[in-house]
């Protein structure tokens, strides 16, 4: 996380102490990296020069507006899972010519809308899904752009739930069926074939899965393209590479590109734009969540030290158990304690670590949980009537509050006493 280093003694993001930022805008605080995020995005778009190729972010890891603007202006599309999202790309700038539309279980509203904002495509999931697509386009007198979201049976080798490639996963078509799917879609009235698309997981460490499963496509994209030869525009290989948080050694935007562009310039000669869709990879080291220490509480077998930020602010160690680093904002030599690092929320589960050797932490200082930009705000909830947390976003020297923290008035809108 080359943009969260200490200076001085004190932990900054880019240019700014987090501290500063912690007591001006109070704790829980999530605070962004700018040139992180930019920084990442850029970096493979540029790997893949050469090549003719769209990066759509998969915005569910973070939708922040402010997030997404940033990446708007540098030229990104982005990989939506909902009306909601596609209406967030609105609001942010972005352009919905550029958006890819990924969900097993997309409603009629939601198609419609897509569907009028003039989306890339929509990632089809189910042969149930493709026929209802293309009764709601020919209603509306269109033809849906459609790929079909091709299960290639590769084990991405991640944590089971955010392996999304294998046989028994609920996403996408199995690769053995997809060519009878694509053909009954020349069929259809109301839709298009427009690419071939692949998501085999998440926080994916290596090249390997993904060397496989392109070449277990490519045969198939050929296929679709003699079915398709006039509409058929795009390959897109998912998204899932996997960042940093402890001890792994994922690619970097250059070492990716090094091992599937070889592969991928077959499609791309055949006139194929080559699609991708990182969600993590873009903003998950871009983002730290910012706590304070509320207590320290030794009993005879544990040390807990508890937080202001909690599982409802962010949720990985709980869902996931991921690891995340926890790091003092202050620098400076301490003696090391075993201990948990524990919210306040009512659940056993609500922990940030267990049993980890950290520099002795006072109440009233401020620890930095790392790697919190991806599905960090974005799976926060208000649990036990938290409101959720503020967001900062740093460039340089300059910051701006982009989201304020939820009041208690924020807590009840919406609810009706009967
Ligand atoms: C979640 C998801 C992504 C992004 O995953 P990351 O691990 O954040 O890169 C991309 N495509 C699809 C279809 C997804 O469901």
């Amino acid at each position: 996380m080359n943009e969260f280093q200490y200076r001085l003694g004190e932990l900054c993001c880019e240019d700014v102490p987090l501290r500063k930022l912690a007591v001006e805008f109070g704790t829980p605080l999530y605070v962004y990296s700018e040139s992180h995020i930019v920084g990442q995005y850029q970096a493979l778009d540029k790997a893949f020069r050469g090549l003719d190729h769209m990066i759509c972010y998969a915005m569910k890891a973070n939708s922040t507006l402010a997030v997404l603007r940033s990446l708007a202006r540098v030229g990104a599309g982005f990989d939506i899972v909902s009306g909601g999202e596609l209406y967030r790309v609105k609001q942010a700038g972005g352009d919905a010519a550029k958006c890819v539309f990924s969900s097993v279980g997309k409603t009629r509203e939601e198609i419609e809308y897509a569907l009028r904002e003039g989306i890339y495509c929509f990632n089809v999931e189910s042969e149930a899904e493709l026929q209802f697509l293309s009764d709601v386009a020919y209603r509306m007198g269109r033809r849906a752009p459609v790929a079909v979201r091709v299960n290639p049976h590769v084990d991405p080798d991640t944590h089971h739930y955010i392996s999304t490639g294998k046989e028994e996963s609920k996403f996408g078509i199995s690769i053995e069926r997809a060519l009878k799917v694509y053909r009954e879609a020349t069929r259809l009235r109301g839709v298009e074939i427009r690419g071939v698309q692949m998501h085999i997981g998440s926080q994916i460490t290596k090249t390997g899965p993904y060397v496989l499963a392109i070449k277990k496509m490519l045969p198939l994209v050929e296929k679709v393209q003699t079915l398709a030869p006039q509409t058929l525009r795009s390959f897109d290989i998912g998204g899932g590479v996997g960042i940093r948080y402890k001890d792994q050694t994922p690619p970097t935007a250059q070492q990716f590109a090094a091992a599937v562009k070889p592969l991928l310039k077959q499609a791309s000669k055949r006139g194929l734009r080559i699609l991708m869709e990182p969600g993590r990879f873009i903003v998950g080291n871009g983002g730290v969540l910012v706590t304070r220490v509320l207590y320290v509480k030794q009993t005879p077998v544990k040390r807990f030290v508890i937080i202001d930020g909690a599982m409802n602010d962010l949720i990985r160690p709980a869902l996931y158990e991921s690891y995340h680093e926890i790091q003092p904002v202050k620098a400076g030599k301490r003696t090391k304690a075993k201990v948990d690092v524990v919210g306040p929320v009512c659940e056993s589960g609500d922990f940030f670590a267990q049993g980890r050797t950290l520099p002795v932490v006072e109440a009233g200082e401020y620890l930095a949980v790392m790697s919190a930009g991806a599905y960090g705000f974005a799976m926060a909830s208000n649990y036990n009537s938290r409101g959720r947390p503020a967001e900062v976003l740093v460039k340089g020297r300059k910051y701006q509050l982009v989201r304020r923290r939820e009041t208690r008035q924020d807590l009840v809108r919406g609810e009706l006493l009967p």
